[in-house]
């Protein structure tokens, strides 16, 4: 089957731009102009099938965000493609690109932040309906928004507020209205409880499901949560230093971790009465800084099991049972 969304060998650099003499330098009574550059997303490939929720997870600054951001193309790729549907989309114009701005939604971790604080709410989702011809008049517009807020859960009466007027947990149920109204088939949920008090993320995670089961679309689901990432996803992949390093459906992660960094990751899971998720290893020092990636393996500067030819080589993803990839030399 097609899948919905594929990401192909995906990357993303930032360029450090500084003016020109502070990037000039003298080495070996030579002047080198420097340039910096973030590596920020190194050939990442996956699929994500329709009705799919496919998780990142990682720490923060791997890479997650950007590489949802690339898809979604608020950033534009530097290597790679997107395939939507088999259609690569990843250096469309933005005229070319707007049939797709409506298949793809994006909700955000701050709802605060993504709202126009200057807006009211019925202005803030009948716009997108009206942008994209889905409504015709604006009383079917509203008629529309309305429809929308209920199923969220925001009373159609608190139409007429502006943003700062609801509590975090109904400005996301807003962001989410938004997102669900130009009928999307592939939302990115960026973080999207983690701003949020603990009493009210079950709500709108819930909310979440709900609504995937009802209009069937898929997720690509960022979270640093692996509990949440647990509950919610049917496949994940972990990310350390903008690369994938495991890949597989969750039963087959949580269940048998194989790479080292997972291992590392899972094992700092608080666990209250349960077994651990996995045996407990250590990583060594920091996270390497993404202007200077390793040579071999990204994770060798920290990897208690590391060699010499993880320093020299990079590992690939490979099968290490159907549909369960992991990246490393010791597999
Ligand atoms: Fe560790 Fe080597 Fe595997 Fe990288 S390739 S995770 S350094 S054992």
């Amino acid at each position: 089957m097609e899948p919905l969304i594929e990401v192909k060998n995906l990357s993303q650099e930032f360029h450090l731009t500084k003016g020109l003499l502070q990037s000039l330098r003298f080495e070996k009574g030579k002047l080198i102009k420097e340039d910096k550059v973030v590596h920020a997303v190194n050939s990442v490939n996956f699929q994500i099938q329709k009705g799919e929720v496919f998780s990142l997870v990682g720490e923060s600054g791997c890479g997650k965000s950007t590489t949802a951001r690339t898809i979604i193309r608020l950033l534009e790729p530097t290597g790679g493609q997107v395939l939507y549907k088999g259609k690569d989309i990843s250096h469309l114009s933005a005229k070319e690109l707007l049939p797709y701005r409506k298949s793809m939604q994006m909700i955000f971790q701050d709802p605060y932040a993504s709202l126009n604080p200057r807006q009211r709410v019925e202005e803030i989702i009948m716009e997108p309906l009206l942008f994209h011809g889905i409504a015709k008049t604006r009383s079917e517009a509203r008629e529309r928004c309305m429809d929308i807020l209920k199923r969220v859960g925001i009373r159609p009466e608190q139409a007429g507020r502006y943003p700062h007027q609801f509590s975090g947990g109904q400005r996301q149920r807003i962001g989410i209205a938004r997102a669900l109204a130009v009928n999307p088939e592939f939302i990115i949920a960026d973080e999207p409880v983690s701003a949020l008090d603990v009493s009210i993320q079950a709500q709108i995670l819930n909310l979440l499901m709900d609504l995937k089961d009802e209009f069937n679309f898929s997720y690509l689901f960022i979270a640093h949560d692996l509990s949440v990432v647990r509950h919610i996803s049917d496949r994940l992949g972990v990310m350390y230093l903008g690369s994938i390093v495991e890949l597989g459906d969750k039963h087959a992660l949580f269940g048998n971790p194989v790479h080292p960094y997972t291992k590392v990751l899972f094992s700092a899971v608080p666990t209250v009465g349960e077994k651990p998720l996995v045996e407990s290893i250590e990583a060594q020092g920091e996270i390497p800084s993404p202007v200077n990636l390793p040579k071999g393996c990204y994770f060798s500067d920290r990897c208690p099991y590391a060699t010499e030819k993880c320093r020299r080589e990079k590992p690939v993803l490979k099968e290490i049972e159907p549909g369960h990839l992991a990246a490393c030399h010791m597999l």
